[in-house]
């Protein structure tokens, strides 16, 4: 493959990449500038006199309150920490709330090369003959680093500081590579769902290999999990080598089923979309200890079926929410909380103008961002280190702007967030306390060779698909 460097991507120094150059005349820039060296400086970081939304009932809310990151975890939470300027980086961050950074549990991250491509298309046939079927064949290693990085960048860019990256694109080792070091090089934290590539691929064993070359370490932001079929031996293989398994399960609990009965479960496995299942496909579920991912919008766009958020809330289960991919829907978890939170309250009105009796309870805004966060992190079983700001927890947080024309006055904290805000109210992003976007723009990205590279993949790509999209119409 053609080797694609950090260094000519992304600068590891920082502050001083292109993507952040400063006019050198303008006294604001620079002092902005200085201000996010000092940061990227320091270990001890103080967000001072947020709202902060803890999601952790232990650790509870606050109306102002301050946030301490020691050494890239939570150390501190309370209404007042003080520090010296000598000791922590410091930063007043009235009229912002902060939240625990978004986790997507369902994103097949190469295809950022190919948003906007299906504008109408529905899954079948369009997306399977365009793009499953065509386009994907025809990715190199380097068109899936630009596609991943691209869609990792704006991840981070929009608040979603994890994402669950089913590949879909390891047609080669290389290809596989190429797609963890764009995750890696983006700085996102990512559980990387190794998945089957194009015929021929070395799917499932290259695993093995990928596990000792990328993933030996638990203490890193990437963490390993097998994209498996309904094919037993894909969970056998899984199984036999003790990674969680990831599976889209959308029309026929059959199958489920028997998997269930093979004993091929497993605490902590993935289940995606989940639109037709059964009642004991979902019992099954809830009792092997699996969990969810659900895409409303995009379920809802391309007949995928009827978002199930409350099937799951039924079985005693809480979803997490994903985006799926961009060719047609964004993936921005704002607009995916949102379409939940009316979708849910839509079905369960209706049912009550007929009159029904003993209705589930409305999700509340809580209840979505806590889809967001909390229970993305335990879909990707990274709970023990993220989805709450508690204390000891890694420290992957969002500041989020309350002091715009569209949502002040602040009155209710999770109402602002989750039924209007948008990811341009993203003002910060903090991953492992690591900042990755200070003072509205990502750190340490030379924005123009992003867009330039991607442009460059995008076209071969299609040109090697001969397929084209009309800019216009
Ligand atoms: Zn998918």
């Amino acid at each position: 493959m053609t080797q694609v460097s950090r260094r000519t991507v992304l600068n590891s120094a920082g502050f001083a990449a292109a993507g952040l150059a400063l006019p050198a005349d303008s006294l604001a820039a620079t002092a902005e500038g200085d201000e996010t060296a000092r940061l990227l400086g320091q270990s001890r970081i103080l967000l001072k006199r947020a709202i902060v939304l803890t999601l952790d009932p232990a650790v509870g809310d606050f109306a102002s309150g301050d946030v301490l990151i020691e050494n890239g975890r939570i150390a501190r939470i309370a209404p007042n920490i003080d520090a010296s300027p000598d000791s922590a980086f410091i930063a007043e961050l009235p009229n912002r709330i902060i939240i625990p950074g978004f986790v997507d549990t369902h994103s097949h991250s190469y295809q950022g090369l190919l948003r906007s491509l299906l504008p109408s298309g529905v899954v079948d046939p369009d997306y399977n003959r365009d793009i499953q079927n065509n386009l994907t064949l025809h990715y190199r290693p380097e068109d899936v680093y630009a596609g991943v990085l691209i869609t990792a960048l704006a991840m981070i860019d929009n608040g979603t500081t994890t994402i669950v990256d089913i590949s879909q694109i390891a047609h080669t080792p290389e290809h596989s590579d190429a797609n963890i070091r764009a995750l890696q090089d983006a700085g996102i934290r990512a559980v990387f769902a190794y998945s089957r590539g194009a015929p021929g691929s070395r799917y499932p064993d290259d695993l093995i290999r990928l596990r000792t070359t990328w993933f030996n370490s638990t203490d890193q932001l990437l963490t390993v999990a097998m994209a498996t079929s309904v094919d037993p031996k894909t969970f056998e293989f899984a199984r036999r080598i003790g990674v969680r398994s990831v599976l889209h399960i959308r029309v026929d609990s059959g199958p489920l089923l028997a998997l269930g009965r093979a004993g091929l479960l497993r605490p902590g496995d993935e289940f995606i979309h989940c639109t037709h299942l059964t009642p004991e496909a979902w019992a099954l579920i809830r009792d092997t200890g699996g969990r969810t991912s659900h895409s409303p919008p995009l379920e809802m766009a391309m007949g995928h079926g009827y978002p199930a958020i409350q099937d799951c809330l039924d079985h005693g289960l809480r979803p997490s929410l994903s985006s799926d991919h961009s060719a047609t829907v964004a993936q921005d978890m704002f607009g995916i909380m949102r379409t939940a939170f009316d979708l849910q309250r839509l079905a369960i009105l209706q049912r009550a103008m007929r009159k029904e009796q003993n209705l589930p309870p409305l999700l509340k805004p809580r209840d979505v961002l806590s889809f967001a966060t909390i229970e993305g992190a335990r879909c990707a079983a990274l709970d023990s280190k993220i989805g709450t700001l508690t204390p000891g927890k890694e420290a992957d947080l969002v500041v989020l702007r309350a002091d715009r024309f569209d949502t002040w006055p602040r009155n209710n904290a999770y109402s602002t967030v989750a039924s209007l805000m948008n990811p341009g109210h993203v003002e910060a992003v903090f991953i492992a306390g690591k900042a990755k976007k200070w003072r509205g723009s990502l750190v340490g990205v030379d924005a123009a060779r992003v867009l330039g590279m991607v442009e460059q993949s995008r076209n071969e790509v299609l040109r090697r698909g001969n397929f084209t999209v009309p800019l216009l119409g």
